[in-house]
């Protein structure tokens, strides 16, 4: 590793973390870590060089000392049709994950990931294929957001953890991303813009009830029972369907937001009549509506998309038994492909070696 990778990361530090350090290691004042701060997480900055109002003195001792994470795009794919852009960046050790920028009517909104690979297996998704690399750390969370408002020149409003990785597999850096990306002295989006997407590690969910954060909480669901689950979900022998279920409701009588609970609609494995009536009464009475993600079919895995009708039908039956149903739209799908299939393409055609 370069000595500059093993130099702090300055972005990882919080606004009172960074004031400290400036008060008692650099003999500074708080107003210039104030300014420091703002240059980071308002101006994203990418170097202590575009720092203009800091004396150079200062900045020249910050570089030595420091590091800041930037985030490098190696690859960017736009949809001509609804304007989606998906990313390859490329992290500080040659990693490499994917973020999704989306524009919606209201607003624009980032899909981020939360570690390079994933450890929980479940058995449709891609990112999970050659298991969990490393955690990222709150900065490079942070760091996915610049890169994609520094690139569009527009504002992001919404941020969803739904790209490669589970969340809530690391932890303290996804809470320490949530306060910083919400603190008013940096981007500044609202707590209740972001969704946290798990697949459902109860002690987990439990812990992030107490936080005091009024996040999202998106559950992977994706089946109606516990044996389904397993079939998909390696996660589910660890945490029973109920107890799981239980921990999402103590997440809403905690935080009073409502929950998501999204299902992957996987042909001939969970998309018939009966699995949608059971799906509607095992959430009947709880917080949340569902979200219908037909599946993005792996080429590493056999499972097929459901036919279009089978997905409205379950949503029907759904509605009619009271339960708020969505069916997910579709982004940039001239532009390739479900979850973590991107970076595997990139990798393969790049010779990168995962492991
Ligand atoms: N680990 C977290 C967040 C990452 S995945 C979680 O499990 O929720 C974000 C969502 O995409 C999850 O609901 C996940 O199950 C779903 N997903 C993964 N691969 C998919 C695929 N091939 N097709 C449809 N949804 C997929």
């Amino acid at each position: 590793m370069s000595s500059e990778a093993q130099k702090r990361d300055i972005c990882e530090l919080n606004s009172e973390e960074l004031s400290e350090i400036l008060i008692n290691e650099f003999s500074e004042k708080r107003f210039r870590a104030t300014q420091i701060y703002e240059w980071l997480h308002k101006k994203k900055a990418a170097d202590f060089s575009d720092m203009t109002n800091i004396s150079k003195d200062l900045r020249e001792r910050l570089s030595e000392a420091f590091r800041i994470t930037v985030m490098e795009p190696v690859e960017i794919l736009t949809s001509k049709k609804d304007g989606t852009k998906k990313y390859i960046m490329r992290l500080y050790d040659n990693n490499v994950i994917e973020s999704v920028f989306m524009k919606y009517k209201h607003g624009n909104s980032v899909c981020i990931s939360s570690q390079v690979g994933c450890r929980m297996g479940c058995s449709f998704c891609a990112s999970t294929i050659d298991g969990l690399v490393r955690n990222l750390s709150a900065a490079e969370m942070l760091a996915q957001i610049y890169a994609i408002e520094r690139d569009t020149g527009e504002r992001v409003s919404n941020i969803v953890v739904m790209g490669s990785g589970e969340p809530l597999d690391n932890y303290d850096e996804l809470v320490r991303f949530v306060r910083m990306i919400s603190d008013d002295r940096g981007l500044n989006i609202s707590q209740r813009n972001i969704t946290v997407s798990t697949c459902g590690l109860v002690p987990r969910i439990r812990q992030l009830s107490e936080e005091g954060l009024q996040i999202t909480l998106a559950l992977s669901l994706h089946a109606p029972n516990q044996a389904v689950r397993e079939r998909l979900m390696p996660v589910a022998k660890a945490y029973e369907l109920s107890d799981v279920l239980k921990a999402c409701e103590y997440y809403y009588e905690k935080t009073k937001r409502r929950l998501t609970f999204e299902y992957a609609v996987v042909k001939g494995v969970n998309d018939n009549r009966e699995e949608a009536l059971q799906l509607a009464k095992l959430i009947k009475g709880m917080h949340g509506h569902v979200n219908l993600i037909p599946v993005n079919p792996v080429k590493e895995r056999s499972y097929e998309s459901p036919d279009k009708k089978d997905v409205y039908e379950f949503q029907a039956v759904l509605e009619s038994h009271g339960i708020n149903a969505t069916v997910r739209r579709e982004m940039g799908r001239d532009i390739d492909g479900a979850c973590g299939q991107l970076r595997r393409r990139y990798i393969e055609n790049a010779g990168i070696c995962t492991d």
